[in-house]
């Protein structure tokens, strides 16, 4: 009998513990039953961009993040992408996304001058940052966070998302042969390197990619920059403009920028918030990646196969028109309190890095010169 009773008691504490415990489990596993639920839940978004659809590089970076949010969130976050006029024109992308008609967009944020001036500064500056100067102040420098507090007014958080590098000084009809040939030019030159050629005597315009073909074909312009050779032998430029000068003075490291809806940014879950910053980061990287691989062949085939007239602009030329760049960005920056904060911590930052740059990448560089030592 005792030993019966013995096994009873024990087989009642164990049943007892094991009723506590699923108690004790209970409300847990409830909360990650609801946690499921919330998990599981799908977003369909919208993304206007500026670009024709699938454009090389600058095209082809966004549906490349929506491929890589679609992966990383198993379908839970799905990005429908739209080129330029399929949803709203290219230059409205800024305005669709912070009214919300779509939720993300892929553009350049010295479209949006008008906005806001300081915009101007997360694209390029001329004779400004390279690429990957530009991402050590997004990054690691402070810039990212200024760039958030001045489009938070708008709705809109910005993300870097791409860049170009060094891009080329443009399409020309005549020869460049003193700062002087650029007055009464006028010439397509978004942002900051616009405003220097108008300080030069030129008339600059902006228009978007799609256009430029038939403008300067008709002779609307007078010259366009674009990009570089692998996205301006795409839109066929060499068949409206002679000589293709270099370097790119007004762009030396483009970044473009992906920018998302604050409400609907902040109506995902954490997860899928981080899927979004680091896809984002991921075709930053991606995009300078497939330009450097793409440009050179390019070149070559505007070259050799089209006859374009290669072109360097004179050592004089650039050394006027950076005396105008200092002084015309300067003066842009004192208009507006925004604008003086961000060119503030944009030259702190450039005199922080240019130095040790000047004695590894530019002396490796010119180390390298493959025609002192080919390989
Ligand atoms: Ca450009």
């Amino acid at each position: 009998m005792q030993a019966k009773t013995a096994f009873s008691i024990i087989k009642l504490t164990v049943i007892s513990f094991i009723a506590s415990a699923l108690i004790a489990c209970g409300p847990e596993k409830q909360s990650e039953a609801a946690g499921d639920t919330a998990v599981q839940k799908t977003y369909s978004w919208k993304m206007v961009t500026s670009w024709p659809k699938n454009f090389p590089g600058l095209g082809t970076a966004p549906e490349r993040f929506s491929k890589m949010v679609d992966d990383m969130s198993a379908g839970r976050l799905k990005v429908k992408v739209y080129g330029a006029g399929e949803l709203v024109p290219a230059l409205q992308v800024f305005d669709a996304v912070s009214q919300g008609t779509a939720e993300m967009g892929h553009s350049g944020a010295y479209y949006w001058k008008g906005k806001t001036p300081a915009a101007q500064f997360f694209t390029t500056v001329p004779f400004g940052l390279t690429a990957q100067e530009m991402n050590g102040w997004i990054y690691h420098g402070g810039g990212l966070e200024l760039w958030q507090e001045l489009y938070a007014p708008f709705n809109l958080i910005p993300l870097a998302g791409g860049n170009t590098g060094v891009q080329m000084a443009g399409w020309f009809n005549k020869e460049i042969n003193s700062v002087e040939d650029l007055e009464g030019l006028k010439m397509r030159i978004p942002g900051l390197g616009g405003e220097v050629l108008k300080r030069a005597g030129g008339t600059p315009v902006t228009l978007p990619g799609g256009e430029l073909f038939t403008s300067l074909q008709t002779g609307t312009i007078d010259a366009t920059e674009w990009v570089g050779p692998y996205n301006d032998l795409a839109f066929g430029l060499y068949k409206a403009a002679k000589y293709y000068y270099y370097p790119g003075w007004h762009e030396p490291g483009s970044m473009m920028e992906l920018t998302v809806n604050k409400p609907a940014f902040e109506s995902l879950p954490k997860d899928l918030q981080v899927i979004v910053t680091t896809a984002a980061k991921a075709i930053n990287a991606d995009m300078l990646a497939e330009y450097t691989a793409r440009n050179n062949a390019a070149l070559t085939e505007l070259v050799e196969k089209h006859g374009v007239d290669l072109r360097a602009l004179p050592t004089d030329v650039l050394n006027k028109l950076r005396d105008l760049s200092k002084e015309v960005v300067a003066e842009v920056a004192a208009q507006d309190p925004a604008s003086q904060k961000v060119y503030d911590s944009y030259i702190k930052y450039r005199d922080s890095v240019v130095k040790y740059h000047a004695i590894s990448e530019q002396a490796f560089i010119n180390a390298r010169d493959e025609k002192k030592a080919p390989l």
